[in-house]
């Protein structure tokens, strides 16, 4: 097999429109350019949707819709398998693409080509265990039938830091449950999507049930979509300030909504954890994706006998990291996503020094072409700095201390997000106080990591409502109808 670089994958990916099962130009045969974050120079340019070829692609889902809520569940299934096998087939296709267009290095992206797929995998399981329930009247007489169907057409937003996996978390239900679909990439990254639309078609999925408009007008493109009666079910992935004017849109519909929004994750540390684990917990919850992902741990609270040893630990692990293209061989730690992405990480950790907090590592942009950081450790983190309230999205930890359990779960509780808390501890009573009390829509206990397809992901307070994953990810996509039966 041919070797992937750089040249392979940009000429084979697509760049146009994909509605109703046409490849296509932007109806405006404008396009508008992908840049590569390591470098800023053009990668490609992509068809640039406008508000027609968003009403164009929801025509086509909503065709498509009658025929595919009809089509077997086995069949919508087995069209999942396939792209599960097709994608992991591909891994280092897909890969190369999202670290081109993203950042992260390579080995990274792997390792979300291979959550991508799971999301596939899985539904593709549930997509034949969709149930719904028969019960006789508990007066007597009549049956009490429930019965589950999809909720039908669906407009799906998706961000730049998970390009592919943030598609599949949606994507996969969506097609088990039998709904069809408009997606629209962050305009930073399309070339994921583009290509998992090729996939998706490869593997059999008939044309109209997935659309996908790129575009770099987003909120003239999807006001219109979002407020078209014939759109059943909005989901987005994305910042907090853009969800919160999506709901508001979405209101005059009252359409089925999913916000998967942001976070600002504490990470406990007990007197009674393993250190080193604790160490290797946080640069997993800290250094994936760079710091760019909703879980990145965004404080280190940490008991105060041990902070100090944690502090070390971590800015020997976070210093010793190897910053550069995410296409080069050994780099552990990509670019920032954009310039200004970059400074406004800068700014925070700027801000928190000027208060009186120390930099055990790190605190700088890197010199240079691409929007690197250096990977920073900061101590002595005043309580009202910036870089604790708001979501840093970027490789910087800031530690601050507790005095005891009361006081952790105070201060982790203290935001107005509430995605994900992670905790290290050795006391298993404990870990069931702490889980209870965290307010959060997901708690890591000795782990780094929580995201896995077979579980509920998702937030509450400003982080969001509904889940993706697991048993509750397919019932997002699913309305249910209620049949009095007088037999
Ligand atoms: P963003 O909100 O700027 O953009 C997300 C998507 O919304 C993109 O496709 C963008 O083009 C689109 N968009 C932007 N403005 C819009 C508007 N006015 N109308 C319609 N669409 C609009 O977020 P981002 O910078 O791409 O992503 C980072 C954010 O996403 C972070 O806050 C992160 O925490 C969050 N995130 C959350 C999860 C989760 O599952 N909770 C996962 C990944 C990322």
């Amino acid at each position: 097999m041919a070797p992937v670089t750089q040249k392979s994958v940009l000429s084979t990916v697509p760049t146009q429109l994909f509605v109703g099962g046409e490849w296509r130009d932007s109806l405006s045969a404008t396009t508008f350019p992908v840049h590569d974050p390591a470098t800023g120079g053009v990668l490609v340019e992509v068809a640039n949707g406008t508000v027609a070829d968003g009403e164009a692609a929801l025509d086509a889902a909503v065709a498509a819709q009658a025929d595919w809520a009809a089509t077997p569940p086995r069949e919508r299934g087995e069209i999942l398998r396939r792209a599960f096998e097709l994608l992991t087939e591909r891994t280092d296709e897909f890969a190369m693409l999202m670290t081109l267009e993203m950042g992260k290095p390579l080995a990274e992206s792997r390792g979300e080509v291979a959550y991508a797929a799971e999301f596939f995998r899985w539904f593709s399981e549930e997509a034949v265990r969709i149930h719904g329930r028969y019960a006789v009247n508990p007066a007597g007489g009549s049956r009490l039938l429930t019965m589950q169907k999809p909720v039908g057409p669906t407009f799906m937003i998706t961000p730049w830091n998970f390009p592919l996996a943030m598609g599949t978390r949606k994507i996969g239900p969506a097609v088990a449950a039998g709904c069809t679909m408009v997606v629209k990439p962050a305009q930073e990254t399309p070339l994921s999507m583009l290509a998992l639309a090729a996939l998706l078609e490869e593997a059999g999925l008939p044309g109209g049930v997935l659309n996908v408009v790129a575009t770099s007008d987003t909120a003239v493109v999807s006001e219109p979509i979002i407020r078209d009666p014939r759109l059943r079910k909005l989901t987005f992935t994305g910042s907090t300030a853009v969800g919160r004017r999506l709901v508001e849109q979405s209101a005059e519909q009252l359409l089925r909504v999913s916000m998967e929004l942001g976070g600002n994750a504490p990470f406990l540390v007990f007197d009674d954890a393993d250190l080193d684990a604790a160490v290797e917990g946080a640069m997993l919850a800290k250094m994936r994706n760079i710091g760019e992902a909703c879980t990145s741990a965004n404080r280190f609270l940490v008991h105060e006998s041990v902070a100090e040893d944690f502090g070390r630990l971590l800015a020997k692990r976070m210093g010793g990291l190897t910053v550069g293209k995410g296409t080069k061989p050994g780099v552990e730690v990509g670019p920032l996503i954009t310039a200004k992405a970059r400074d406004g990480v800068h700014e925070l950790v700027q801000e928190a020094v000027d208060k009186g907090a120390r930099l055990l590592t790190g605190g700088e942009p890197v010199a240079g072409r691409g929007h690197f950081y250096a990977p920073t450790v900061l101590v002595d983190v005043p309580a009202d700095a910036r870089v604790l309230a708001e979501e840093i999205f970027g490789p910087v930890a800031p530690i601050t201390t507790f005095s005891d359990e009361a006081d952790a779960v105070r201060q982790a509780n203290s935001t107005e997000y509430g995605l994900v808390a992670y905790a290290y501890t050795r006391d298993h009573a404990r870990v069931i106080r702490v889980s209870e009390g965290l307010e959060f829509g997901m708690v890591g206990i000795n782990t780094g990591i929580v995201s896995n397809a077979a579980a509920p992901f998702g937030g509450v307070k400003h982080s969001g409502f509904g889940r993706e994953g697991g048993f509750e990810g397919i019932s997002e996509y699913l309305e249910t109808t209620y049949v009095s039966l007088n037999p």
